[in-house]
């Protein structure tokens, strides 16, 4: 009598979504075909209203990924050359990314240690850098949500309408986060979503959308998604892109945003266990009153890289799989660090001032298993393996 070995535990798991909804996915599909419109379809529009109202933001636009969402959100501003975008120096790529497409300059900012989001003392200390030389125009912030956690977006904006710029949300790993009783979504100028397969609202391919409370914003958004056409459709207005959501797309996330709301109930209920078992023994992630995260990768800091390369390898011999985001901050990334050390050079040409978190949390970061399908007794099974290797 061999008693049956646990199912393997999912860093993300898309499986257990999928057998809920699959009927209506098929279903979604085969309408599709049927009628024919692959692109714009009547369900980007419905998906369009749902993702709105979910937020409740005023507008919401489709595009093809998240990436787009924030390139035609900087498009519409015409940030260019010459322009400096702050962003933090702890996130994904395609933050930096953008700004660099568009000609524009990112300027990195450092990030708090507690929240792993934009250090605003950080932002205004290099704004100041920006303006005293004079040489980039500060134009806009682009705050990211890290693992779910929304930025202090009510500082952010504050400083974005002191100095007049553009405050955008890259809520790509937070939709369903929430500040108050306002979900992320109408918190900044325009916040850009993602929808790849391992958000907390995913697709089966690449898509995104930009919500805004803003009409005009709105109009220009679906014109830079449709190669800048204007009111009729072979008229270019504008020089745009091809960033349009497709209708297979959109029915995969109208079959899947009825379950967020309890999907995100179950990442927090994850994060509780998780919490139990490994508060005081490891830093876990503390959310400030009054913020709800959305969960979207739960992460946990080690003391050094040492005592990280123990727990991964632990994990490892369990058969528990860890993640880490992310290995190196951008400045350090070949392909962003001319531009970090072109940014700010201050006056005794010393460069840009570090960014010691950044560069300390790099080593530091080990991110567990998290979905909303996550069993109490995987968790203990996780924890278990975290703290053998400690
Ligand atoms: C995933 C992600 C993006 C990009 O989204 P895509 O849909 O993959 O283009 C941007 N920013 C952050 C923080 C992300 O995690």
């Amino acid at each position: 009598m061999s008693t049956a070995e646990p199912r393997p535990i999912a860093f993300f798991d898309m499986k257990a979504q999928q057998a809920l909804i699959r009927a209506e996915i098929d279903a979604g599909i085969a309408r599709i075909l049927d009628h024919g419109r692959f692109i714009q379809g009547p369900e980007v529009d419905q998906i369009e209203a749902g993702l709105a109202a979910f937020a409740g933001a005023a507008h919401a636009v489709g595009v093809s990924s998240g990436t787009d969402a924030l390139q035609i959100a900087m498009m519409a501003e015409g940030i260019g050359p010459g322009d400096a975008v702050f962003l933090p120096a702890f996130t994904y790529t395609a933050t930096a990314e953008v700004p660099l497409v568009l000609g524009a300059t990112p300027v990195f900012v450092d990030v708090e240690e507690g929240s792993f989001n934009i250090d605003l003392a950080d932002l205004e200390r290099r704004l100041a850098l920006v303006q005293k030389e004079g040489r980039l125009r500060p134009r806009a912030v682009i705050g990211v949500d890290l693992y779910g956690l929304p930025a202090d977006w009510p500082a952010i904006e504050a400083l974005c309408a002191k100095h007049g710029m553009f405050a955008l949300d890259d809520a790509a790993q937070a939709f369903g986060g929430a500040l108050g009783n306002r979900r992320l979504g109408t918190h900044a100028h325009a916040t850009a979503l993602s929808f790849y397969p391992t958000k907390t609202l995913g697709c089966y391919g690449d898509g995104g959308a930009i919500l805004t409370n803003d009409a005009d914003r709105a109009e220009l958004y679906r014109s830079l998604r449709t190669h800048g056409e204007g009111k009729t459709r072979y008229e270019v207005q504008r020089t745009g892109m091809n960033g349009r959501l497709d209708s297979i797309q959109a029915a995969i996330l109208l079959a899947k945003l009825p379950l967020l709301e309890g999907e995100l109930k179950s990442r927090a209920r994850a994060a509780a266990w998780y919490e139990a078992a490994l508060g005081g023994r490891v830093r876990t992630p503390k959310v400030p009153e009054g913020v709800s995260s959305a969960w979207g990768i739960y992460t946990i800091l080690l003391p050094d890289a040492a005592a990280r390369g123990r727990v991964q390898e632990s994990m490892r011999a369990a058969g528990i799989p860890s993640a880490i985001y992310y290995p190196k901050p951008l400045h350090h990334q070949p392909a962003y660090a001319a531009a970090h050390a072109g940014g700010i050079a201050q006056a005794d040409k010393s460069g840009p001032p570090p960014l010691p978190v950044s560069e300390r949390l790099c080593h530091q970061v080990l991110s567990l298993p998290m979905h909303p399908y996550l069993t109490e007794e995987e968790t203990r099974r996780v924890a278990a393996a975290v703290m053998a290797g400690l």
